[in-house]
């Protein structure tokens, strides 16, 4: 039995066989086929091998385009390499004798040749070591391509165990047969952790590297309360977290009775209850829950989860769908956030992905992408209560320019007699620390603020929410996001308008106190938290919240600032010190 230490991102156990996806550039663990499907598994290798030379030849054509033939020819001594009768045939050698599979077979030899280059007393032979790489590289990422594709089509349990995992491989996982997953890297406030609670699925990210100690098959255990992997874990442990698994329903089977009671602090101050929500399904959630409306509609996964541009037609139907099922509760749709980690698969990210042409910018630099969205969210704003949220809002004239673009689509609309709601109430998200310190002036412009922790614990304390190198930095409690955050409500405040709080420090019990006692009446989390953040604000008092607050504002470090918050909750619920 091996225990790995990760970051717990998403809650609950999951307890299944282990499915490896492994990823290029890493190593590949030593897994064996079975003797039957060897002409399968050689299939699948002549496969790879005919694929990554058509992808060679066609670099081969487009170099030799661009600057002549001889540049062409580099890519030919790849060809000749890949196509070499001699690797060809150890590989099937590898795979037919020692049933390696066909990807072990692959990085166990061209590493062997690689190596053989490197020793080389010449650097210019040696650096052709980097050509075997490529091509080893080139070879795995068309059989990994196709392990990957095992992901949607499984059809018994599995727990996934990957290097990483995108957010839009995420939003992939078939539920019915995905228990859980851990990834190698990854950190808190990624979208793929995101995306993980929003399915539900237990969830370990950051583990490190671990994926050469398992081949897939073996028993594995996910526990996403306390972040961590169990690899061939022993019989007591299992009953352990069998009875755990036992527990998390009976709890949430409790939690469940009080979906039809109010939300109301126990001095009957009404909060308001939102959800978030990735895709139109997860509506369902929030419903059965008993959410006041949906807080933060991310929309941005439409067009992680399609091979094309999704149409005007594919965007209304989304939202109408939404929209029908919250039955003229709000529904805030946000614009879409594309960028940093959020981008299709293959794409290359530029350096510093967070802070680069992402979210509203990219909105404005493409505006055909964005008037498409735009006439579809007005559309659907006769069908129920929509509000609009533009994302990661940095300047007033982002702000402004993202206005005029929606009266310049609601011009059009009028003019072609299409109907919509001209007075859908329009905000934006409060998550870069420029906006907080303008909030007064964006407070004038706007009909609602919500604010976006996830990316405001990032921009203010300069730690990439994605990497678990800096986890321990990642931290809402510090007492420099908190300000900000106070700051916000009391603009909101001042000018009347709305203020919620979106990212994911909404959804944890530890901060519920801080909030209220701040003045927040309105959390919108991931669905599965609506219950319990239920019962703490039930639990609570206003005066106490402010209290609290005051106190924890006064603090000098985020531990400090999180210790005090728990021991505080501790007091009036006992049953959620640990959360
Ligand atoms: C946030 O940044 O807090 C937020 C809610 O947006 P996202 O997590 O999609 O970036
Ligand atoms: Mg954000």
């Amino acid at each position: 039995m091996q225990k790995l230490q990760g970051i717990a991102v998403s809650p609950g156990v999951a307890i299944g066989e282990a499915l490896v996806i492994d990823n290029e550039g890493f190593r590949i663990p030593r897994r064996f086929v079975a003797r039957d499907a060897v002409p399968q598994e050689l299939t699948r290798l002549d496969q790879a091998i005919e694929a990554a030379g058509a992808e060679i030849e066609l670099n081969r054509s487009a170099v030799a385009h661009e600057l002549g033939d001889d540049y062409g020819a580099i890519f030919s001594a790849h060809l000749q390499m890949l196509r070499d009768a001699r690797l060809r045939h150890e590989l099937e050698h590898f795979v037919r004798e020692r049933h390696y599979s066909p990807e072990y077979a692959v990085s166990r030899t061209l590493r062997r040749y690689a190596k053989v280059f490197q020793n080389l007393d010449n650097s210019y032979l040696a650096q052709r070591a980097g050509d075997i790489f490529d091509i080893e590289k080139k070879l795995l990422r068309h059989l990994l391509g196709q392990r990957r594709e095992e992901l949607s089509h499984l059809d018994a349990p599995v727990v996934v165990l990957a290097h990483n995992l995108t957010p839009s491989e995420t939003a992939a996982l078939n539920r019915e047969f995905v228990l859980g997953f851990a990834t190698e890297i990854g950190g808190p406030g990624s979208h793929t952790s995101i995306v993980a609670q929003g399915m539900e699925i237990p969830a370990v990210v950051g583990v490190g590297s671990f994926l050469s100690d398992v081949s897939g098959g073996e028993l594995v255990i996910v526990d996403g309360d306390q972040g961590l992997i169990i690899l061939q874990p022993d019989e007591e442990t299992i009953a352990h977290y069998r009875y755990e698994v036992e527990e998390g329903r009976t709890r949430a089977a409790k939690l469940e009775l009080l979906r039809d009671l109010p939300a109301v602090t126990a001095d009957g101050i009404a909060v308001e209850l939102f959800g978030n929500i990735e895709f139109p399904h997860e509506v369902e959630h929030c419903v059965e829950r008993g959410s006041h409306g949906i807080g933060l509609y991310r929309t941005e996964f439409l067009y992680l989860g399609s091979e094309v541009e999704p149409t005007e037609e594919v965007h209304y139907e989304a939202y109408a769908s939404v929209v029908r099922a919250m039955q003229r509760r709000p529904v805030v749709i946000r614009t879409l956030d594309l960028g940093a980690d959020k981008v299709h698969e293959g794409v290359e990210l530029p350096p510093n992905p967070s802070l680069g042409l992402r979210s509203i910018r990219l909105s404005l630099r493409d505006l055909p992408l964005f008037r498409t969205q735009l006439r579809a969210i007005l559309r659907a704003s006769v069908l129920g209560e929509v509000r609009i949220m533009f994302p990661l809002v940095t300047t007033l004239l982002e702000l402004r320019q993202a206005k005029m673009v929606l009266a310049d689509v609601m011009e059009d609309l009028q003019e072609q007699g299409v109907p919509f709601n001209p007075k859908v109430p329009v905000g934006m998200m409060v998550e870069v620390p420029a906006a907080v310190l303008m909030v007064d002036h964006f407070a004038a412009e706007v009909d609602f603020l919500s604010i976006g922790t996830n990316d405001l614990i990032q921009y203010t304390l300069a730690v990439d929410r994605s990497n678990k190198d800096v986890v321990a930095l990642y931290n809402a409690a510090d007492p420099a996001v908190l300000k900000l955050i106070k700051q916000s409500i009391d603009a909101g405040r001042k000018h009347s308008v709305h203020v919620s709080v979106c990212g994911q420090m909404s959804g944890s019990p530890t901060y519920t106190m801080l909030l209220l006692g701040m003045g927040l009446r309105c959390f919108s989390v991931v669905p599965s938290a609506l219950p319990e953040i239920k019962k703490v604000c039930r639990a609570l008092r206003i005066e106490q919240c402010e209290r609290v607050s005051a106190h924890a504002m006064t603090l000098e470090n985020a531990r400090d600032v999180k210790n005090y918050l728990r021991e505080e909750l501790r007091k009036v619920l006992p049953d959620m010190a640990a959360s």
